[in-house]
């Protein structure tokens, strides 16, 4: 590595670099960053930058708080655009977040999904691969810089709106992705006005979990240049379409791709088979990582393609998990319930833990269900087995208590905090009094 350290100097030098951001994730699947100027790039190399991990919520209290950030050199980059006033440009490394005597510490979120992803090679495998493909909704900056409730356009599914703001703020994010790295595969108009997609290829565990951190800056930062406001929350307005970021994942081992099985009926492996049993199995735990907020729940409701109900299938887009028709190397199963305010590296560690426990204990997955789950009614769903997601996040993070599976995915220091932050939440939520229930009780009483 002081090969690496060396040549990320010499880039530094030529690139004009001026200031590094050291960034991580909180448990909220919020970005943090501590920004040094480059002249602590030997410092921060060293694993030697330490910063008040107290004042980060959830991580730890304030008699144990100096810890340490040691940068993954794999995600050393540099930012495309300028510094505002003056040359130079800044870089960033994504860091695992270290206790005061150097061991890892466990509440963040990366070294989380690591300590998963060890269990995963245990059974033999090398890689778990995740594509992504997170949606949001660009409405208009006002007149002061903030966001306001108008939608930028009226476009819908795969339209091509005559040149707008929104296509050509599109086309900017793919650019600047791309000058990132990203090998993008497609960028379109999705079914709501205002509503867009971009999909890039998928990546091992950890690194797809950076790249969606990455991926959402961007898209934030490239749509503000175009006077738009991006948002990830799941569902913004009632009445359209909300946003889901679905996970595409296969886990790969020494021949390839261990979901795939050629001149089997389906295509598919036992291995595949028992992942999606043990999706089926913990879908109720994993939910409240997947969907981690109050407003997510108002995503998952019959009629805007997002699943309502627990239930796999080869083709249709109502149940939580589609196996999607290409096989080879891109055989994958889709979860369809994640939404993009889910932190990646808890929901892929959640995930991870689900489908592994359906391979290690060999689960036969039930039959597939090739019929549209919204048009059948309680009785019939009842006699297929077929269970509904939690309704709210408090159902959710009840089954999440249960689930002892599910919780050893997030590990004894993060489930705790995440508990307890959700909560809160919800308890603020139940009492707050909205907007429908003062139309509806107001004058009635
Ligand atoms: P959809 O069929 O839902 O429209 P897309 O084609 O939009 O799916 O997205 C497919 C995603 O799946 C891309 O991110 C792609 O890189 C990813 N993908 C392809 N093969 C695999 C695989 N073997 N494992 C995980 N993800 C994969
Ligand atoms: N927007 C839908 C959702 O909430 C998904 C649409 C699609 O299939 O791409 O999940
Ligand atoms: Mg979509
Ligand atoms: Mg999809």
């Amino acid at each position: 590595s002081a090969k690496i350290k060396e040549a990320i100097k010499k880039e530094a030098q030529e690139k004009n670099v001026r200031f590094l951001r050291l960034m991580f994730t909180d448990i909220d699947g919020v970005i943090k960053n501590v920004e040094v100027p480059v002249s602590q790039l030997d410092k921060v190399m060293s694993d030697e930058m330490a910063f008040d991990g107290s004042s980060i919520d959830g991580f730890v209290e304030i008699d144990q708080s100096d810890m340490k950030l040691h940068p993954d050199l794999d995600t050393w980059l540099i930012f495309p655009w300028e510094l505002k006033n003056s040359d130079g440009k800044i870089a960033r490394f994504i860091c695992d977040v270290h206790m005061p005597d150097g061991t890892p510490f466990a509440g963040d979120p990366r070294n989380n999904l690591k300590r998963v992803v060890e269990d995963m090679k245990e059974l033999g495998f090398t890689a778990f691969n995740l594509g992504p493909e997170p949606e949001f909704f660009l409405f208009k900056l006002d007149e002061n810089g903030k966001p306001s409730k108008t939608l930028n356009d009226n476009g819908g599914y795969f339209d091509l709106a005559p040149t707008d703001l929104a296509e050509n703020c599109r086309r900017d994010i793919v650019l600047e992705l791309e000058a990132l790295g990203f090998e993008i595969e497609a960028s379109h108009h999705e079914v709501a006005p205002g509503q867009h997609e971009i999909d890039w290829k998928y990546a091992d565990a950890v690194e797809a979990c950076d790249n969606i951190q990455t991926f959402k800056l961007i898209v934030k930062t490239v749509a503000r240049k175009h006077g738009l406001h991006a948002t990830f929350m799941p569902k913004p307005i009632e009445d359209i379409s909300g946003s889901g970021m679905h996970f595409n994942m296969s886990l790969f081992n020494e021949d390839g791709n261990a979901f795939y099985k050629e001149n089997s009926e389906e295509g598919l492996s036992d291995t595949a088979y028992q992942f999606i049993a043990g999706l089926l199995d913990h879908a109720q735990a994993y939910t409240a990582v997947v969907n981690p907020i109050v407003n997510s729940y108002k995503r998952l409701t019959p009629g805007f393609e997002a699943p309502v109900y627990v239930a796999w299938s080869g083709t249709n887009r109502s149940p939580l998990i589609r196996v999607p028709s290409s096989r080879g190397n891109s055989t994958r199963v889709e979860l369809r319930s994640v939404d993009p305010t889910a932190n990646p590296y808890l929901a892929l560690a959640v995930l991870l833990k689900a489908g592994l426990k359906g391979i290690s204990e060999a689960k036969s997955a039930p039959n597939p269900v090739n019929k549209n789950i919204y048009n059948m009614d309680q009785i019939e769903r009842n006699e297929n087995n077929i269970q509904s997601l939690p309704k709210n996040l408090y159902e959710a993070l009840e089954a999440l208590k249960k689930d002892e599976v599910i919780k050893s995915g997030l590990g004894e220091h993060i489930f705790s905090r995440f508990i307890a932050a959700k909560e809160t939440d919800w308890a603020n939520f139940a009492k707050s009094v909205s907007q429908w229930e003062t139309d509806r009780y107001f004058e009635l009483y």
